[in-house]
């Protein structure tokens, strides 16, 4: 009977275990750890939510913000997926702070406006009215006319599209920062620190920029820079190019030509008559690129006023001028040194403000004006004994071909034309038919 007793007793210890377990578990689930789901997406666990609706209702909120500001409608493209589980209170999340999870680690898609250069996204805006508008300010702002001038056409160097499609939300940008992306190329410009003796122009050259570049890009004022001073380079790699078509009609100088007579009985030099400058109209068709001149040709040229040459007297007595100091040069314009004469750079570029002289680096004749290319507005003196020297990019040219030049006479005014990004004198020295540097020659 005590055995029985006993067994008893022992029983009784053992459903009052359980029990305790079935209580004590009861409390763990229900008020230290409740029953939630776990949120998968795609694949991968991220959080907790107390019930599957928490989610949709976020979802439907976040779609509802979208519309009230106007933006895109967003469509949910990641693989949400719920699993029971248990979670401490704390883990579970709701409202703001779930709101902020799902903007975090939720994809989502929208119907973006692609603009497509050459075959490729440049930039996704919202609409396909944005783009438009965008490719309409990038045309207008990009097209120089200048007074004289009508407008032929405007057009893209490159082939321009806009495509309708769903892309990923944060793909999305506002239409200003797409124009600057577009326009700039980057969005990620690199920096630049002032060093002792820089100025704006140097800065500019060397990194093939406009200054007027670097004064928006850095907010300045005036030029003035010191050293220390940081500036954004926000180097300018348009991935679309505007292509405009000019007309222009404009009045240029002919300069005269001065001619020397030799009379063996008369001694000195004496002016027999005054030289007297021309003019003449000009119809030209000009491509421009981005508002810079690329190209132009000349339709039509009326003179209106004949040049009169100036004629000169020489007596026997005279001899010619000697070239000085063994073939040196004089500088041809004032101003920094923008780029020195190195491979692949067969001159030496200065930088100085649009207009300024251009004086003949010695005297010569000239042997080229005109239009050259990449060079624009070109100027070429023969110094006699090989010796060449060549003026690129003028803005205007004060001389013609066969015209006797002076040293430091003014042949022309520096400007940007042909292939360049801002107003400098491109200048290059030949001695028998090959490319000199510059610098060895001048004084
Ligand atoms: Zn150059």
């Amino acid at each position: 009977m005590d055995y029985f007793l006993q067994n008893k007793k022992l029983s009784m210890r053992i459903v009052v275990g359980l029990v305790l377990v079935v209580v004590l578990s009861l409390v763990w689930t229900n008020l230290i750890r409740t029953p939630a789901y776990s949120v998968s997406v795609d694949g991968e666990k991220t959080f907790v939510v107390k019930q599957k609706s928490d989610v949709e209702k976020t979802l439907v909120s976040i779609q509802k913000q979208q519309e009230k500001q106007n933006q895109p409608k967003l469509e949910l493209s990641s693989q949400v997926e719920y699993h029971r589980t248990f979670a401490s209170r704390d883990d579970i999340l709701s409202g703001k702070e779930l709101e902020q999870t799902i903007r975090k680690t939720f994809d989502f898609k929208a119907q973006a406006a692609a603009i497509m250069v050459d075959g490729k996204a440049i930039a996704c805006v919202e609409s396909k009215a944005q783009a438009e508008e965008l490719l309409a300010q990038l045309k207008k702002e990009n097209t120089v006319v200048d007074e004289g001038e009508k407008l032929l056409s405007v057009g893209f160097a490159e082939k321009v599209t806009i495509e309708e499609k769903s892309v990923a939300a944060n793909q999305i940008i506002p239409q200003d920062k797409a124009y600057q992306l577009i326009t700039i190329g980057t969005d990620q410009p690199q920096t630049y620190v002032v060093k002792e003796g820089d100025n704006l122009w140097l800065i500019a050259r060397r990194n093939d920029m406009y200054v007027d570049d670097i004064m928006r890009a850095n907010h300045l004022k005036s030029e003035n820079l010191q050293p220390g001073d940081e500036l954004i380079l926000v180097k300018s790699q348009p991935y679309i190019s505007v292509v405009a078509q000019v007309e222009g009609e404009k009045v240029e100088t002919i300069p005269f030509q001065t001619k020397t007579e030799i009379d063996n009985s008369a001694s000195g030099v004496r002016i027999k008559k005054d030289g007297c400058d021309g003019e003449k109209k000009i119809v030209y068709v000009a491509t421009k690129v981005n508002g810079v001149v690329d190209e132009q040709e000349i339709k039509e040229e009326t003179i209106l006023k004949e040049a009169v040459d100036r004629i000169l007297v020489k007596g026997k007595t005279v001899t010619v001028a000697s070239r000085g100091s063994g073939g040196a040069l004089d500088w041809p314009a004032y101003g920094p040194i923008s780029k020195y004469y190195q491979r692949g750079h067969t001159g030496l570029d200065i930088a100085a403000k649009r207009g300024s002289a251009i004086r003949a680096a010695d005297s010569g004749t000239v042997t080229f004006t005109g239009w050259q290319g990449g060079y624009g507005n070109f100027i070429i003196v023969n110094h006699g004994n090989g010796m060449i020297t060549r003026y690129a990019h003028c803005s205007s040219i004060n001389v013609s071909k066969g015209q006797q030049v002076a040293r430091g006479e003014t042949i022309g005014a520096v400007g940007s034309t042909g292939r360049s990004t801002g107003p400098h004198l491109h200048f290059e020295v030949l001695s028998g038919g090959s490319f000199q540097n510059p610098l060895s020659y001048l004084r």
